[in-house]
């Protein structure tokens, strides 16, 4: 007889976003394998607490702290345990009462507590890109210490992960990252110029959170990606590369050293890299609907136009120039999105507040913790200071 595996304690770290309801969604149909302990929001304590009824976590965290009476109130015939802030984030990812951190924070905000995460012996399924993005030599540093998996969850990594299974003798000679090109896929700056948040949230293949489908429309999340490849699978620079594939099938692709590519492929559907990585080295079935290779389409490729979509040549800048340059790009990134969704600067303006802040913050070249919140900081408040925010 088969052997039944324990039920594995999933930690969702940003539990209502995007990421998180579907992890979510996974755990309530494969509650044999799952279950969820950890349940946090920033602000959204109706969903939380709507969540934390169904799923029964030991622990709920509500950022803002002015929602705690309330989210307390509202859990008090249960024993859920309920925190508020972010110091109580971070000490939560600490603590024995779960299994595999669900890294679904958006942001720098998800850094730390990933982080405590690795160093008390936890698995991360990693959704955070930003974590990796601005340290990603000290996560993976620590992750090695501790002996800790770090699984991908964005769909390019999943993809590149799942590849890499069974070659561990052997190198890779690249990595290709495919891109859907998002919504302005062909379009020019005299069209971007206008461009407005509602049009750019609208992503033609992912329902994503909003900072993740503004940074898809400026190409500035495969920016984003080409870093986190590095570090994850430890690449050099030139090893990674970007084709734009509009109708996300294949969800990314490598290349080894025979020159034989493998590929990933599937319909674009988040749950598949979230249960992928949550069940690592299993695969859990399902019936989602499947790709049908008989149906009439194409699978077309591009390459990417860095001259328009400009965000992607700053990331790239990024990636070679390394040490606290990444962390620098994505804070400025973080004010400009905050920016250009509140309707206080236009579509173009983002990668010029970007731009301007890269040739601000002074160049470390192996940044510490410290150095990097300190980059971050800086960035942060020199980005905010040209747009007034
Ligand atoms: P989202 O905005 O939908 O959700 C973010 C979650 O983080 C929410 O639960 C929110 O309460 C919480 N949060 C926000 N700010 C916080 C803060 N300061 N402190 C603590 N918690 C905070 O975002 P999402 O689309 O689910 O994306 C989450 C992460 O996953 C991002 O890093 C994104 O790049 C990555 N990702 C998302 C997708 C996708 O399809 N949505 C795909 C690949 C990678
Ligand atoms: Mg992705």
């Amino acid at each position: 007889m088969a052997k039944t595996l324990p039920v594995k304690r999933i930690g969702i770290f940003g539990s209502t976003g995007s990421i998180g309801t579907q992890a979510l969604d996974v755990i309530r149909a494969n509650k044999h394998m799952f279950s969820a302990e950890v349940l946090t929001a920033q602000s959204n304590d109706e969903l939380l607490v709507k969540q934390a009824l169904e799923f029964n976590p030991n622990i709920v965290v509500i950022g803002e702290e002015k929602k705690y009476n309330k989210v307390k109130a509202a859990l008090a015939n249960t024993d859920i345990k309920v925190f508020c802030g972010e110091k109580a984030l971070e000490d939560v990812a600490s603590m024995d009462v779960y299994d595999m951190m669900l890294a679904a924070i958006v942001g720098f905000a998800g850094l730390r507590p990933t982080l405590n995460a690795i160093n008390a012996g936890k698995a991360v399924g990693l959704a955070n890109k930003e974590t990796l993005v601005v340290a990603g030599d000290i996560v993976m540093q620590l992750a090695v210490e501790k002996r800790v998996p770090i699984i991908p969850v964005d769909s390019e990594h999943s993809a590149i992960f799942q590849c890499l299974v069974g070659e561990t003798l052997n190198r890779i000679e690249k990595v290709i990252l495919t891109a859907s090109g998002g919504p302005f896929l062909g379009k020019k700056p005299n069209f971007l110029v206008n461009v407005k948040r509602d049009h750019a949230l609208q992503h033609p293949n992912w329902s994503m959170g909003a900072k993740i489908s503004i940074d898809s429309a400026t190409l500035m999340n495969k920016g984003l990606e080409m870093i986190e490849a590095k570090w994850l699978f430890n690449l050099e620079p030139d090893q990674v590369q970007v084709v734009v594939h509009p109708q996300s099938i294949i969800h990314s692709m490598v290349q080894f050293e025979d020159g034989s590519i493998k590929a990933q492929m599937g319909l674009p559907d988040m749950k598949l890299p979230i249960q992928y990585a949550m069940a690592f080295p299993q695969r859990i079935p399902n019936n989602f609907p499947r790709y049908d290779f008989k149906k009439p389409g194409q699978l077309t490729f591009e390459e990417p136009d860095t001259k328009t979509f400009r965000n992607l040549a700053l990331a790239t800048d990024a990636l070679y120039k390394g040490g606290n340059v990444p962390c620098v790009l994505n804070a400025a990134n973080e004010i400009a999105v905050f920016a250009f969704l509140r309707n206080r600067i236009g579509f173009l303006d983002m990668t010029d507040l970007i731009e301007r802040t890269m040739n601000q913050v002074p160049f470390v070249a192996k940044p510490t913790l410290e150095e990097y919140f300190e980059s971050d900081a800086e960035a942060r408040n020199f980005a905010a200071s040209i747009i007034k925010l």
